[in-house]
């Protein structure tokens, strides 16, 4: 079964943090735009640690009631043991910003998606971009499933804003550069009794863990590493991830649980650039366009940032400024370099394991 055709003046794929942004600050400009998520608006379940350079972020877009209707904890410090043994504490009254935070990321997402409908944008939920295609006099034509009906848009432009895929960018022959292999095997475990509201890092032989406290009661616990150290370590497997933990004296020494976690779950984490991460009459924006290794720990930032600088070239675009978009997507080359310099700066610090490959290959 096949819907009538919808016109609309710019439609935007995925449905995460990028895209909520830019169809809010569209929606302010009295741009309607169409957001088309594939889940029911809950998204990606990773990245739950929120620094608090979010907070004038969220509330510049007018969007810090998304942050606080999702029940987030606050997070008062972050905990590392990089470059030696000894547990370091940076406490948030040392940030500029304020405390930062651990949300239940689904309903961060849903609401801030929630905050770009209550403003005007039009949001599909359970709808699959599966194909996009030029149309000749101009402007896009997208093929969606939902609810088990076809339904075509028509759209005069297109945004990629489904995450690390750039599913749009890259049919549209934009590619993605990978500049590393991280991945994060993780588990969603109980709060174990005294776990701090902050952030945990710890680096080992073979990569970094995570751990960092989620609303319910809950904990995320993640090991970084590279796939064929992961592959090596079985650390994919409930017993291999347990025992490269255990490695993890201090974060060990946290956590009481000592059974292997029933489920582990596996997603790709290192850093990459879309090139070019815009086109005539299309960009990219969030980590469709430049993603980070987390240890950075501000993708939702970045996301909702270039999400609204997204918002911003397109509205230049349908006012008749033809560089917006070369102008947008020229930035991210650049800023991507600052990023990775960064990245390097933070691994550089930890010198316990020269020889280990994992570390050579940041060194
Ligand atoms: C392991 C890990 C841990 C992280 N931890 C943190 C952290 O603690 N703090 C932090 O700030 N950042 C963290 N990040 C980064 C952060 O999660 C991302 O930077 C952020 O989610 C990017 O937002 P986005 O909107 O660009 O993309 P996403 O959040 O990935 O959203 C993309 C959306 O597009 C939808 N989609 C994809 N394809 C289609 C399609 N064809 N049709 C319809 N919908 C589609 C998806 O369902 C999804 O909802 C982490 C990343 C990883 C991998």
């Amino acid at each position: 079964m096949t819907d009538p055709v919808v016109r609309v003046p710019v439609a935007i794929v995925g449905g995460g943090p990028a895209a909520a942004a830019m169809a809010h600050r569209l929606a302010m400009a009295r741009v309607p735009a169409l957001v088309i998520e594939r889940t029911d608006g809950s998204g990606s379940s990773l990245g739950e640690s929120l620094g608090g350079s979010i907070n004038p972020v969220l509330a510049r877009m007018g969007l810090e009631s998304a942050l606080a209707e999702s029940g987030p904890i606050p997070s008062l410090a972050n905990l590392s043991c990089w470059g030696s043994a000894t547990i370091e504490e940076r406490h948030v009254l040392r940030e500029p910003y304020g405390d930062g935070w651990h949300i239940d990321r689904p309903a961060f997402n849903r609401a801030l998606l929630a905050a770009a409908q209550r403003t005007g944008a039009m949001v599909w939920r359970h709808a699959l971009v599966r194909n996009v295609a030029p149309m000749e006099d101009g402007g896009w034509q997208l093929t969606i499933t939902r609810d088990g009906a076809v339904t075509m848009v028509e759209a005069g432009l297109i945004a990629d804003a489904g995450g690390r895929k750039a599913p749009v960018a890259r049919r549209l022959g934009a590619h993605t550069v990978r500049d590393d292999q991280l991945a994060a095997v993780w588990a969603c475990l109980p709060r174990p009794k005294g776990f701090p509201n902050a952030t945990f890092v710890e680096a080992i032989e073979h990569g970094w863990w995570y751990a960092a406290p989620v609303p319910d009661a809950k904990i995320v616990v993640a090991l970084f590493s590279d796939p064929d150290i992961i592959a090596t370590l079985r650390a994919w497997q409930p017993a291999g991830w347990l025992a490269a933990r255990q490695l993890a004296l201090a974060l060990s020494n946290m956590l009481d649980e000592t059974e292997a976690p029933e489920r582990l779950r596996i997603a790709a984490a290192g850093s990459s650039l879309l090139e070019p991460a815009g086109g005539e009459g299309w960009l990219a924006a969030g980590d469709a366009a430049a993603a980070h290794d987390p240890i950075a720990s501000h993708g939702i930032g970045s996301a909702l940032t270039t999400g609204t600088q997204a918002a911003d070239a397109l509205l230049a675009t349908m006012a008749g400024n033809a560089h917006a978009i070369a102008d947008y997507a020229a930035r991210f080359p650049a800023r991507h370099a600052v990023e990775r310099r960064a990245i390097f700066a933070v691994y550089g610090l930890e010198r316990r394991w020269p020889d280990a490959p994992f570390w050579r290959r940041r060194h």
